[in-house]
């Protein structure tokens, strides 16, 4: 290992904190697709840093307009408007076919807003002990106390305390338990069109249209987690446009700025008035330089037709996983997901952190989900021939995996 790259680590492992695993290398670099170590190793990216370097890296449209804004202004707070934040709430807005957004740094803090902006708008009613919050199992929303209360997996609440008052889960999918948990104490329902974090699981057909009228009915606002569905990932801009039921807060952040922190709630008119003046707010959300950076984007993926580019991509992606299921019975047992957010569930004997070493060994990054999926979020911009790079590699490992098995049995 190169003297400077172990000077790094020896500092990282010193000082920084150990909530994360992290391999012995440094990212330093990256261009498309691709990305550079400091010993100047290539690495094809299929991760997208977790579904976040929506144009790539280094994209030059990206670069120019943080660039430029940089040197115009960064910051100004939100005591007054800034030039590219204006643009952009129109923009977004447009796009995800809702009417207001309030800017965040992070999709956490986006899932914090809908919690607040839900349970005022039933307090502003005079409906004020309507408090409760219902999630699913599995899912992830975050980790600050209110989005990790939420959050439906028992090991990120571990060692923290009570969850915040009047939260509960029921089984995603499962629109009879909903029903049954759902009454005139419920504020809102939270739920991703599909579970990211929790082993890219995409709703059964009719869940959202039946949980939408199980809100309706019981005048619970209905909450998408789209921080990881959204921004053109799963083939349209948001996994809702898909079948058309409509949210009345969306949660959004990962890919919206390219890498660039933010996260967005953005809700319909309905719903405006709940959080007056002074109600809610945050220092650096919205800001200049990260508003410019999301402007970016977002007009890249309009101009550049990458909607339809995710679809298409996404859906040959999948073909790929699919074969490697059929080819690899033993170890690889079943490929699912939407545009460019796809995930191949191994066997459980199969150790997903072994998958993702020996794949990085050859040079492809890819992420985990669950207990035991290999995820791809690469970016949108990936080509058919970087996806045949990466499946080409997961079938090398996956053959690997396969007869050191059978040797075992
Ligand atoms: C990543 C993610 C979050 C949390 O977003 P952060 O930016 O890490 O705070 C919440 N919900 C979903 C579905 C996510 O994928």
């Amino acid at each position: 290992m190169p003297k400077y790259t172990q000077e790094l680590l020896d500092e990282a492992k010193k000082h920084l904190l150990k909530t994360y695993r992290q391999p012995d290398f440094i990212l330093a670099r990256g261009a498309g697709c691709r990305l550079w170590d400091t010993a100047g190793r290539e690495y094809l990216d299929l991760y997208g840093g977790i579904a976040v370097s929506a144009l790539g890296h280094g994209h030059p449209a990206l670069v120019a307009a943080i660039a430029s804004q940089a040197a115009q202004l960064i910051h100004t707070a939100n005591y007054f408007y800034n030039e590219p934040n204006a643009k952009l709430s129109a923009k977004l807005c447009e796009l995800a076919k809702m009417d207001r957004v309030f800017f965040t740094n992070s999709g956490t803090e986006a899932i914090e807003g809908a919690i607040k902006l839900s349970r005022r708008f039933h307090h502003a009613k005079g409906d004020v002990h309507r408090q409760g919050l219902v999630a699913t199992f599995n899912a992830f929303h975050g980790r600050s106390m209110g989005a990790v209360s939420l959050t439906g997996q028992p090991k990120y609440w571990e060692g923290f305390g009570a969850p915040i008052p009047g939260v509960s889960h029921v089984a995603y999918g499962d629109l009879a338990a909903m029903e049954r948990r759902l009454n005139d104490q419920t504020a809102a329902v939270f739920v991703e069109p599909i579970q990211g974090e929790g082993g890219v699981l995409p709703a059964p057909a009719g869940y959202l249209a039946g949980l939408r009228a199980l809100c309706d009915r019981v005048g619970a606002l209905l909450v998408f987690d789209e921080i990881q569905t959204g921004i053109a990932r799963t083939g349209a801009f948001m996994a809702w446009h898909h079948d058309g039921v409509q949210p009345d807060l969306l949660c959004s952040a990962k890919g919206i700025a390219g890498g660039v922190p933010m996260g967005a709630l953005l809700t319909t008119e309905k719903f405006a008035e709940a959080l007056p003046v002074g109600a809610h707010g945050t220092t650096f959300g919205g800001n200049a330089l990260a508003s410019a950076a999301a402007l970016a984007v977002l007009e890249t993926i309009e101009r550049d037709g990458l909607i339809a580019h995710a679809k298409a991509m996404g859906e040959h992606l999948l073909g790929s996983l699919a074969k490697l299921v059929e080819k690899h019975p033993s170890v690889a047992v079943a490929a699912r997901g939407r545009g460019l957010l796809c995930g191949l569930e191994l066997d459980k004997q199969v150790d997903v952190r072994a998958v993702l070493d020996a794949l990085r060994a050859r040079g492809v990054l890819v992420s985990s989900a669950g207990t035991s999926v290999v995820r791809f979020a690469p970016p949108l911009i990936v080509t058919a021939r970087e996806l045949d790079e990466g499946t080409a590699a997961l079938d090398a490992v996956l053959a690997e995996f396969a007869s050191q098995r059978e040797v075992k049995s």
